[in-house]
């Protein structure tokens, strides 16, 4: 069967003797808003689509099938539901190519509705079948419908690599309203993965060998877009919970969508990571952790982490104070983990020290010394945690 080659970002940019260029990468349109689900198909005519796999998992069938198809239907496109088995592993990308390539109708877009991982695995679909990619996120816990990546996981769930694309998804449909009706948690654990987007891009941005995920420079507007993701999270996370507890589209709550997903998302992909993303990955070495806390619940721990070794405390203060606000995890008991547990903490620290963007920090970062700050952040956290209390973290935590 033939497969595209595997795309290299550094291939591209990185050239020996020549300047490093400072590159962009974003979805060509960005749609954000209640209900615009309903105008799928209106909007798959910027693509232009006229026949589409829609790929989502049976439960998100049920919710959004029929308005889907109705909205598909009153553009003239014509669709094929591939169904979603849940991980974005290579073995359920292959599933998908294989169930769009073996059915009659010949599709011109691939169009992913669901969380992170249903996104994912769209776009390596995509790719693979040579189409353009749309993502219609029905969360906003996480970075993946704006960017040009996939986290790979392996079948039992635990992350393989990152596969890049040369194409970010053409087009972005964030319906809020289907955000509001979601877990709050996802919403809480995507400001997590959020608010660490401006301090790994001023990492990255700041030490001259930095690069983002694209292998390249950061340009100003990358960082400009993470240091406005963090303000608005700053201004409206706690008002945008609340929506979300309420189930109610407000101002606020759209603001913190838009950072979730948007301003995160391209911040992320064009700005670079840094120390917060490496810890996160390290944790999920340890099983406990990896099946209980989510994604941006261990980058919101990894962020502490990474502003104490930075010696960056009154930052650390505040995004210790924001966490206990919203419910995030503002020190590590708060992920179920002991410090004192040498073992663990070290196999954590250890995975951490192997991800490539740890070396966007500005110094030479060992184990240890993540450790160390590890230590600090966590006591930091405590006292943060002892002043303003643990309120918001025990409702979502539900523990009374
Ligand atoms: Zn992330």
């Amino acid at each position: 069967m033939h497969q595209p080659p595997p795309f290299h970002p550094e291939s591209v940019y990185q050239h020996p003797g020549a300047a490093l260029p400072q590159v962009l990468a974003a979805p060509s349109r960005y749609i954000q808003g209640a209900g615009v689900l309903d105008q799928l198909g209106t909007y798959l005519g910027l693509v232009p689509a006229r026949r589409v796999a829609l790929l989502i998992t049976a439960g998100g069938e049920r919710r959004e099938g029929l308005r889907i198809k109705r909205s598909l239907d009153a553009a003239g496109i014509e669709s094929r539901v591939v169904s979603f088995g849940g991980e974005c592993s290579f073995a359920e990308i292959e599933r998908g190519v294989v169930a769009i390539r073996s059915q009659p109708l010949a599709v011109d877009c691939l169009v992913a509705v669901g969380g992170g991982k249903c996104i994912d695995a769209g776009k390596g679909i995509a790719f693979r079948l040579g189409l353009p990619m749309v993502s219609c996120p029905s969360l906003a816990s996480n970075d993946a419908p704006c960017s040009g990546l996939s986290v790979i996981y392996t079948p039992a769930g635990v992350t393989e690599l990152l596969e890049f694309y040369p194409q970010n998804p053409v087009l972005v449909v964030v319906d809020t309203q289907v955000v509001a009706e979601a877990p709050v948690r996802y919403l809480v654990s995507g400001m997590g993965d959020a608010l660490a987007t401006w301090y790994e891009a001023r990492t990255c941005l700041q030490n001259p060998a930095g690069r983002s995920m694209l292998g390249a420079r950061p340009t100003l507007a990358a960082a400009a877009l993470g240091e406005l993701c963090a303000n608005t999270l700053f201004a409206d996370g706690v008002a945008a919970a609340k929506a979300v507890y309420e189930r109610q589209v407000t101002p606020a709550l759209e603001h913190v969508i838009e950072a979730n997903t948007l301003l995160s998302g391209v911040g992320f992909e064009s700005g670079g990571l840094a120390g917060a993303h490496a810890v996160a990955q390290g944790l999920t070495v340890l099983p406990q952790l990896h099946a209980t806390y989510m994604h941006g619940e261990m980058v919101a721990t990894g962020l502490l982490t990474q502003l104490v070794l930075e010696s960056r405390l009154e930052e650390a203060k505040r995004v210790a104070g924001f966490c206990a606000a919203v419910g995030l995890p503002a020190h590590y008991g708060q992920l179920s983990l002991k410090v004192s547990n040498r073992d663990d903490m070290m196999a954590a620290m250890m995975g951490a020290t192997a991800m490539a963007f740890l070396q966007n920090e500005p110094f030479p970062v060992t184990a240890n010394m993540l450790m160390e700050a590890a230590v600090a952040a966590d006591e930091l956290g405590r006292a943060v945690v002892a002043e303003v209390g643990d309120e918001a973290y025990r409702r979502l935590h539900h523990q009374r």
